[in-house]
């Protein structure tokens, strides 16, 4: 049986040797390689695998031996057979030899072809085994190496599938994308939360799932990882199948690197925070809702503070008992209590004694009955002096209707109080004084009456004395009551002036002889005047005629000894000035600003009658000509009252140009 060819070397120095060997040898399956020396048969031997080398011993050089001992010395070669061929030396000495130096076998010359068929043919057999053997080895590994790749395979396989599972078993989306950001890889839960099937999610098809609003600055930090090659995390909106509502995810993509460094795969996972996002969002928008409420009850707080700090009452907070716990500086700055004193109820020392045991009454009325307090009552103020305030206080509550504090004003009426007073003074005093011109009327009608029952005729000089008087008290009352008149024209804004072109000296003059017959009457008077030959302007004559007249009839009134009236009326740049000087009994100086308010005199009425409303009208006339009154005085020596008007009102007078 032929095997496969193999290589045999023949080494022989003498062409005839190696001749003769190819001739025994020559057989298709050997490749007969011939080398006629040491040297050339170590080339060959590099170059190929032989299956047995027939050196020839004897060879000129390097002799068979010692060509055989570098062969042995070499790894790629230590294993060929060698055969050495002979003809001389048959002694043991020379066969060990060649044995030592690695030979297996001896060929004796003249050589029986037979012999060293066989001898070569048994060589080339076990040649051809080792072969074969190397060659199942090489095949039983290859085998082996398949096997081996195959469990891989299936491993991985395996592991794939696990890790499918895993992706599956989840409760994230998960998706994978290759580098450029093509989606090939979907999850259980994407596909269950998008309804969308994983071919239909494949490509660009997931971005159907995907809020537009939000994938603008989704692939934005997309494209930015990609070129950094890192990870990123954003919150996104993905669309629910099974509400189609859009639920807020978190988003968390990540590059799966390769040793080099560069992106296999993008891996993606998303995972619905929709909830918890409401929730802090919710949380936000409380956290500045009460943010703001805050802001508010702090800026309220503020404006109160301010509005308590310029507010003219005094504004106050007791406790659920009563007992103050706060108030503002009005209280002090009054009172000149300290914060401390006024504490709890310390404020009460303060209260007129009078007044204290009502309040406290009041007080505990309202806080056992939870309503409003509701009291006035007098407060001392640090100059000793009391005045009176009205003080309203109201409960306030909590969610459960009861009574956590209390708050309140307390507001200054003193000046109401005041004017109470003034206007029940006044009744009183307008009564009287209306009651005594009348009483008088009553009394000459009375008497004229019991004459003519009795039919006795008045002398004409008890008639005459009897009409002058009732003239005189009718003349009173009509006087008093164009007082009340005015007054209440004041009052009511209706004293208009109607200014027009006049001669003051001409309405002077009226009012001089009109009061001359009653100073000459009462003989006690004298009256001059200084007036010059005209005096022109712009004024209401008839409205200043009552202000010569007030000012006159004052005169006259006030000068109950013997003495004398000046009448005065001059020019003054643009203004003029008309003044009254008598030598009366004057007034003091702390009575000199007052008199000119309403119902205020400065003399007792039982002296002297009159309401305290003359000045004050005249007051209002003058000013509403843009004019001044004034009063020079002093107790017991007289009074000058002088008007200063300017010639055309609606120019200022010099006295308040200057001033
Ligand atoms: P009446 O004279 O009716 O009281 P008036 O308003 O005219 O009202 O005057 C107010 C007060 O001014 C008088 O009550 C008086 O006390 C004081 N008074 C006014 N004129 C004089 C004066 N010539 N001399 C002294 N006191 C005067």
């Amino acid at each position: 049986m032929m095997g496969e060819t193999v290589n045999i070397l023949l080494v022989d120095d003498r062409p005839e040797g190696l001749l003769a060997l190819e001739a025994v040898l020559d057989r298709p399956d050997y490749r007969l390689i011939k080398a006629n020396s040491g040297s050339e048969a170590l080339k060959h031997v590099l170059e190929d695998d032989f299956a047995v080398i027939l050196m020839d011993v004897q060879m000129p050089e390097m002799d068979g031996f010692e060509t055989a001992s570098v062969i042995k010395q070499r790894e790629r070669s230590r294993e060929i057979p060698i055969i050495f061929i002979t003809a001389i030396n048959k002694d043991d000495q020379y066969v060990y030899r060649g044995y030592e130096v690695g030979a297996v076998d001896y060929i004796f010359k003249p050589f029986d072809p037979m012999v060293v068929k066989s001898k070569v043919g048994v060589f080339v057999e076990l040649f051809r085994r080792r072969e074969e053997n190397k060659r199942q080895a090489a095949q039983l590994r290859e085998i082996d190496r398949k096997e081996r790749e195959r469990q891989l395979a299936e491993l991985e396989l395996e592991s794939l599938r696990r890790y499918q599972n895993l992706a599956d078993a989840v409760p994230h989306m998960i998706w994978k994308s290759a580098a450029d950001g093509i989606a090939e890889y979907f999850n259980q839960t994407w596909c269950v939360f998008t309804g969308l099937n994983v071919e239909q999610s494949l490509g660009q098809g997931w971005r159907a799932a995907f809020h537009p609003d939000d994938q603008k600055e989704f692939f934005r930090r997309w494209r930015q990882a990609m070129q950094a090659r890192e990870n990123f995390e954003t919150e996104c909106r993905f669309k629910r199948a099974t509400d189609g509502a859009y639920r807020w995810c978190l988003v968390r993509v990540v590059p799966e690197l390769l040793g080099s460094g560069e992106v296999a795969a993008w891996l993606g996972t998303a995972s619905d925070i929709h909830d918890r996002k409401m929730i802090e969002q919710e949380r936000a928008r409380l956290l500045t809702a009460e943010h703001e409420a805050r802001m508010r009850a702090e800026e309220a707080a503020t404006r109160f503070s301010q509005l308590a700090a310029v507010l003219p009452q005094f504004v106050w907070e007791h406790d659920s008992a009563g007992n103050r716990t706060w108030v503002n500086n009005r209280w002090c700055e009054y009172t000149g209590q300290t914060f401390d004193k006024t504490q709890g109820r310390g404020w009460l020392s303060l209260l007129h004694h009078e007044d204290r045991a009502a309040v406290e009454a009041c007080w505990g009325k309202a806080l056992k009955l939870g309503r409003n307090f509701e009291h006035d009552y007098r407060i001392r103020g640090k100059d000793g002096r009391y005045r009176w305030f009205s003080a309203h206080g109201v409960p306030v509550r909590d969610g459960g209707g009861k009574v956590t504090r209390w708050v309140g004003v307390a507001t200054d009426i003193q000046a109401f109080r005041d004017l109470d007073e003034q206007r029940a003074n006044f009744l009183s005093l307008a009564s009287h004084e209306l009651k005594t011109p009348l009483t008088s009327i009553k009394a000459t009608l009375q008497l004229q009456e019991t004459a003519q029952k009795r039919g006795k005729a008045l002398s004409p000089e008890q008639l005459k004395r009897i009409l002058d008087t009732g003239v005189r008290s009718a003349n009173r009352l009509s006087h008093l009551l164009d007082d009340l008149l005015d007054y209440s024209r004041v009052e009511s804004g209706r004293l208009a002036i109607e200014p027009k072109q006049c001669d003051l000296v001409e309405s002077v003059r009226e009012a001089i002889s009109s009061h001359q017959s009653t100073i000459e009457a009462e003989g006690r008077l004298t009256l001059s005047w200084h007036l010059p030959e005209k005096l022109e302007g712009f004024w209401d004559t008839a409205r200043l005629r009552q202000v010569t007249d007030n000012l006159l009839s004052n005169a006259i009134k006030y000068s109950p000894e013997r003495g004398k009236i000046e009448v005065r009326l001059f020019e003054d740049k643009d203004d003029v000035i008309f003044s009254v000087r008598d030598q009366g009994i004057g007034i003091a100086l702390e009575d000199q600003q007052r008199i000119f308010n309403p119902f205020e005199r400065a003399v007792e009425t039982r002296h002297y009658g009159g309401f305290g409303i003359g000045l004050y009208v005249s007051a209002r006339i003058v000013e509403q000509h843009n004019g001044r009154i004034e009063v020079e005085s002093q107790k017991g020596a007289g009074s000058t009252f002088s008007v200063r008007l300017p010639k055309r009102p609606g120019k200022q007078t010099q006295v308040e140009q200057s001033a």
